[in-house]
């Protein structure tokens, strides 16, 4: 159902893909390889953690800005992690990246002020960039390397863009950028007195070898960014909702000051258990990375058995099929469309994160942190649409 009253940024909007998909699926009994999310064992010390601190700890309002032992375990996180310099007053807790953006967004952006974004862009950015009265102006990705191309970026850039957003890794290509890149992105910034929010959730979920590198570490960049990162992609569990914003202590007061009147604070039992598990040694991070590569592997290797080409990715839950070159004359939307209601398995189609009439319509996003069963079955069932299309 769409809406007529109302502010036009949400009138007439209808739900994400990520929803809509999720709800075929869930009608039509498909297997869910659409929006991103784990199924399987869920890690069972963090759940008892958050148990225990339900039962034993206060479960009233934690400060807004997060438990102060959420925010020194994220700062040492990714001290270890990512050699950033960190202090508690640089992090900011938040029901989930996606407040964490809406926050951002609400503390950077002022209407009129053009907001640069990337396309493929995660659903979010666009429409909280226009409710805050910016204009998205967006620069697009393109096949097969979805590289940032230093021309169209300086193309777009005018003298009121004030914003970037970076999504890095890139949901739903799973691509990152370069050092390259990133050195170019950071000049432009400078260049053109830029501030950035960086959507990282999918910082540690990488399967190239590389250690994650943020804009912000990049020079002159550590007073111009919001970094934004997730538990639910850290450890696998996403209906939890806790995010955080990493910045400069000055440009992290202001955001804090937009969060405490968006959520105020975050349920304080997660934030316990978070705090917990961020300081477990590499082992259980190691161990749940293997488990993650290995599903990978399983859906590549099968889709390619299938007959479907899989595109090169280096991070996220996420493969992307080439539909044309599996040999499929659809284009995303009817091959998703199609393949959950007669194969019985959801996928994203990835034009619908963009906006732009001639976006690439011709791949499909499948999610590969399932059981294994359902990763075979979901390849069985795909194999059989292609092959009777
Ligand atoms: N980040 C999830 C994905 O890309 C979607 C989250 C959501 O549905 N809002 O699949």
């Amino acid at each position: 159902m769409t809406v007529t009253i109302g502010h036009p940024v949400y009138a007439g909007m209808g739900r994400t893909i990520f929803d809509h998909m999720s709800g075929l699926a869930r009608e039509l009994g498909a297997i869910n390889l659409g929006q991103g999310f784990p199924e399987g064992p869920e890690p069972r010390e963090l759940i008892e953690a958050a148990a225990r601190a339900l039962r034993e700890r206060s479960n009233q309002y934690p400060p807004s800005a997060g438990l102060p032992e959420l925010r020194d375990a994220v700062a040492a996180y990714y001290g270890r992690r990512q050699r950033l310099a960190l202090e508690r007053g640089n992090v900011v807790v938040t029901s989930g990246a996606t407040e964490a953006i809406c926050s951002a967004v609400l503390a950077l952006v002022q209407p009129g002020d053009e907001v640069l974004l990337f396309a493929p862009a995660y659903d979010a950015y666009a429409p909280m960039v226009r409710r805050c009265g910016g204009v998205p102006v967006f620069v697009a990705l393109r096949p097969p390397g979805w590289g940032y191309d230093e021309t169209a970026i300086r193309a777009a850039i005018s003298a009121r863009t004030r914003v970037v957003m970076l999504n890095d890794p890139l949901n739903p290509m799973g691509t990152v950028a370069t050092p390259d890149e990133l050195a170019m992105l950071a000049r432009l910034c400078l260049e053109h007195d830029l501030l950035a929010i960086c959507d990282e959730v999918w910082e540690e979920v990488r399967f190239d070898g590389r250690a994650h590198a943020s804009l912000l570490g990049e020079p002159g960049m550590a007073d111009r960014v919001v970094k934004i990162g997730s538990a639910g992609k850290l450890f696998g569990m996403t209906g939890w909702k806790i995010g955080w914003m990493i910045a400069g202590e000055e440009l992290a007061t202001l955001v804090a000051r937009a969060h405490q009147f968006v959520t105020f604070t975050t349920a304080p039992a997660l934030q316990w258990a978070v705090a917990e598990g961020l300081g477990w040694g590499e082992d259980w991070f190691e161990g749940q990375h293997a488990a993650r590569a290995a599903q990978r592997a399983r859906l590549q290797g099968g889709l390619a058995e299938a007959g479907f080409a899989v595109m090169a990715n280096a991070a996220t839950w996420f493969v992307c099929v080439d539909l044309a070159a599996s040999g499929i004359a659809l284009d995303d939307t009817a091959f998703s469309e199609r393949a959950v209601r007669e194969a019985g398995v959801a996928s994203i189609p990835v034009s619908a994160l963009y906006e732009e009439a001639d976006a690439p319509k011709g791949f499909a996003r499948l999610c590969f942190t399932k059981p294994d069963a359902q990763i075979d079955e979901a390849v069985a069932r795909l194999g059989r649409f292609r092959a009777g299309l």
